[in-house]
């Protein structure tokens, strides 16, 4: 993500920003990718926290068009969990604007969000024919926690939960393309293998023990769906480790030009190979503060081939998929 310049004219702004130093209100045009003073705000500015500009007063920006189901607001902390996944949403859609993806010109089909809070059963996240279904009780540290630790994960976060669950989507809107399909069963496999008894093997046996040797996570071997679905989230997760490296001005040996953009590189080995070196070094800086690491995974020579096939067919973007 870059960093945003202030539309007074001095300063700069954080994606997140709701007002500039001085406190004047600010808000984030999608479309131009880039911080106004004076457009009309999006609806849920006061409600959530939104701060994206709408197109006309008294409407939902973007972003919260896209949600269709908003969560039960009597569910202790489900309003301020919600702010806090629109908050992830609206980060990845703008990641994923930059190939092109679900902005207003993508004339295939956008997703459509179902956003839960949880009582007494868990919410389980998932993609179904656009639409994807989110828990918002993930934002809750506590949760999130307790079921990383659960589930054996080295990462669980918010915004993975949405890169991960918004690939699925994409997966189902490039499968109509023969050649993606193609392609893809030869990398991944053959997805209409049965996917609830994959699931249901893979929480009860667990992962093959030889499991790092072809994918990025253990849950990746689970079937060849979700298999996808963690390539595609990582590759969004290294390109974004790179973006908001270079966009903060920090400078390593190993940065290809001082004006680079990742999100504009076709050579996916050296696009990784810069990530993985940011996240490295950062691991390391994490530890100074008693943090875990930014980027705790290990990236075998399999995973780095089905991240090429990812970025390749991410980076063609929405056109004619
Ligand atoms: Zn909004
Ligand atoms: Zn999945």
């Amino acid at each position: 993500m870059r960093i945003f310049d202030d539309p007074s004219g001095s300063g700069k702004l954080w994606f997140a920003n709701l007002t500039a130093a001085d406190g004047t209100p600010v808000g984030y045009d999608p479309q131009r990718r880039a911080f106004v003073e004076s457009s009309p705000f999006c609806v849920n500015r006061n409600r959530i926290g939104c701060n994206w500009i709408a197109r006309e007063p008294g409407t939902l920006c973007q972003s919260c068009a896209m949600t269709a189901l908003t969560p039960d607001a009597s569910v202790t902390n489900a309003v301020p969990n919600w702010s806090q996944t629109e908050s992830a949403k609206r980060w990845v859609l703008d990641n994923l604007g930059q190939w092109g993806w679900f902005r207003p010109e993508d004339s295939g089909i956008h997703p459509v969000f179902h956003m839960l809070a949880e009582g007494p059963t868990p919410v389980s996240m998932g993609h179904i024919e656009g639409v994807v279904t989110i828990s918002v009780a993930e934002a809750d540290d506590v949760v999130r926690t307790a079921r990383r630790r659960a589930l054996d994960e080295p990462h669980r976060s918010l915004i993975g939960h949405m890169r991960h669950e918004i690939a699925h989507m994409i997966w189902w809107r490039l499968s109509r393309n023969q050649d993606f399909l193609h392609d893809f069963r030869r990398l991944f496999g053959d997805e209409r293998l049965d996917y609830p008894a994959a699931l249901q093997r893979h929480y009860h046996h667990g992962p093959p023990t030889d499991w790092s040797q072809y994918y990025l996570t253990a849950y990746a071997s689970a079937h060849p769906h979700e298999d996808w679905a963690e390539t595609a989230a990582h590759l969004l997760h290294l390109t974004d480790i790179a973006d908001s490296f270079t966009a903060s001005g920090l400078m390593t040996p190993t940065l290809p030009a001082s004006d680079w953009k990742p999100y504009e590189e076709p050579d996916t080995a050296r696009l990784i190979h810069f990530a993985i070196s940011v996240g490295l070094g950062i691991n390391h800086v994490n530890r100074s503060m008693g943090l875990p690491d930014l980027y705790p995974f290990v990236i075998c020579p399999a995973a780095h081939q089905k991240l090429d096939f990812a970025h390749k067919w991410l980076r063609l973007g929405a056109v004619g998929n």
